[in-house]
């Protein structure tokens, strides 16, 4: 059957189909429900190449219903829009049932290549799982889930992207009163650990079967055969796959000094996507034990707890899967390989960030013995590395000393790195390197300056911020100032879970 048969949109936006998948599970699974409309919506921000991987035309969004679609007051016809229902722990804590407390599922898109594509909304009112909250998203936490997505995305890295944003005038209170506005977020699934802990914990056995099967038939597959040596069923497999995934994500986030700030295990995706941008921060000045959310005093999710904290979250979600994987040695044996892929992906992320492709001991010693000088004076994470490929490309060596208080110490260890990578042809090196080490990251300051423009109705930084980050190993010369160190006043901006 032709999967677009079912879009009920203008034919020039081919954008969601009635029954998608997640939604064929069936009604222990999710609320279906209409979105609650904004007053006068208008358009925030548009991702051209998240349009294009959709095989949109550029002018998607001046179809007649786009507007109103993306800020949930209309709803296509024949759509079935949906909340999901997931559980999960919160900062360690047993949080019981949660799910979309303002998340709408549209339906299904398909890509060019056939591939299926989520469409969700956030921020569209409220839904059976809003608990206390009030089912908004505002303009501020929109603007900076947008712009991560994205450029997540550009930097290599496994995320849930985003479409768009609308936003409207309707007053949304939280620590101060700000406005309201939707995301448009598009992944192959939303399913997070958090699904399969609801299903576990309310003994609903035959639908937590259910709903790991169809993450295995869909995204999965493999799974049903176990490969030699691995113990257990193909639930067991699954919990493996989705280990091996999260190690690899860590490793990412790692190298690019991201931090997610709220890595509760409804926040983690079963996809090993990053999911639901809250408080998170990129790293400006490199300190292992930064805590970027206000709202977590212990720094139970800093920058160097964020790989221990995902073994927890696995735990987790081996728990939860434990009625269908039956032995828990087999549990266990699943999650064992995190322990050594984890590592493995970090290392062969920094090693690349230095130049090399095969790396060995000493070039992961090299690695190390950067991150510790950089930790003892708080040196800018994103700025070291980047002089360090321009000292490559054949910049002096002051480049990248004088961004070090003890130059004597920054220029003992460039004489090491001088000497150890000496054999690796220059371009090889230069070239590995300018594809790991971006010259621009989303850091907080910067969607600060986006926002601030946005609420005056400006979209001209936003828009500008994005081209940038879409393309974040580029020059961008007219952008070159966000190359370079944050200003003093960003390192008074407080996150919170306040979104
Ligand atoms: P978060 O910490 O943003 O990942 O959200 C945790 C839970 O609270 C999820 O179930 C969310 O859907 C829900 N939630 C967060 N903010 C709101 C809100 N403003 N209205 C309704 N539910 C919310
Ligand atoms: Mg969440």
């Amino acid at each position: 059957m032709d999967q677009r048969a079912n879009h009920a949109c203008p034919p020039q936006l081919p954008v969601v189909s009635g029954h998608g998948r997640f939604a064929a599970l069936g009604p222990a699974f999710h609320t279906e429900l209409h979105p609650t409309p904004i007053p006068a919506p208008h358009w925030v921000a548009r991702s051209t190449g998240m349009a294009r991987e959709l095989g949109w035309p550029a002018d998607w969004w001046q179809a007649p219903e786009a507007l109103a679609l993306f800020a949930g007051n209309r709803v296509a016809a024949g759509t079935r829009p949906l909340a999901s229902v997931y559980a999960g722990h919160q900062f360690g804590h047993w949080a019981g049932q949660l799910g979309d407390g303002r998340a709408i599922l549209l339906g299904e898109a398909v890509a060019p290549g056939g591939e299926l594509l989520e469409l969700q909304l956030k921020g569209s009112g409220l839904t059976p799982y809003s608990r206390m909250g009030d089912g908004r998203a505002v303009l501020r936490s929109s603007i900076r889930e947008f712009l991560a997505s994205e450029a997540m995305h550009a930097l290599g890295i496994p995320t849930t992207r985003a479409l768009c944003i609308t936003g409207s005038d309707l007053p949304v209170q939280r620590e101060t009163l700000e406005t309201a506005a939707v995301v448009t977020r598009v992944a192959p699934s939303f399913i997070r650990f958090g699904h399969f802990e609801h299903f576990s914990h309310s003994d609903q056995h035959a639908e937590l079967r259910q709903l790991a099967d169809f993450v295995i038939d869909h995204f999965y597959p493999a799974c049903r055969e176990p490969a030699a040596g691995q113990p257990g069923n193909a639930y067991a497999a699954l919990l493996a796959a989705v280990a091996l995934r999260t190690a690899s994500l860590m490793a990412g986030w790692q190298a690019v000094g991201f931090m997610h700030g709220v890595m509760n295990t409804d926040n983690m995706s079963i996809l090993g996507l990053t999911i639901d941008y809250g408080p998170f921060q990129f790293m400006d000045g490199f300190d292992p034990g930064h805590i970027c959310n206000h709202s977590d005093p212990t720094g139970r999710y800093a920058y160097n707890r964020q790989p221990p904290v995902a073994f927890w979250n696995l735990m987790a979600l081996a728990q939860a899967l434990m009625p269908l994987i039956g032995e828990s040695d087999h549990a266990l044996a699943a999650l064992e390989p995190y322990k050594t892929a984890f590592p493995q992906a970090l290392q062969a992320r920094m090693a690349a960030k230095l130049g090399v492709a095969e790396p060995r001991e000493q070039h992961h010693a090299l690695a190390e013995s950067l991150l510790g000088l950089m930790a003892r004076e708080h040196t800018d994470y994103t700025l070291t590395w980047r002089r360090l490929t321009e000292h490559v490309a054949g910049a002096p060596a002051d480049t990248f000393t004088e961004l070090f208080v003890d130059r004597a110490a920054a220029g003992h260890w460039l004489l090491q790195y001088d000497e150890l990578l000496a054999p690796v042809p220059q371009g090889q090196k230069l070239d590995l390197m300018q594809k790991s080490n971006p010259r621009f990251v989303l850091r907080n300051y910067m969607a600060e300056q986006a926002i601030a423009q946005a609420k005056l109705h400006d979209f001209s930084v936003l828009q500008d911020l994005l081209a940038v980050l879409e393309r974040p190993f580029d020059e961008h010369p007219e952008h070159a100032a966000w190359a370079g160190l944050p200003p003093d006043w960003a390192s008074s901006i407080h996150l919170s879970c306040s979104s």
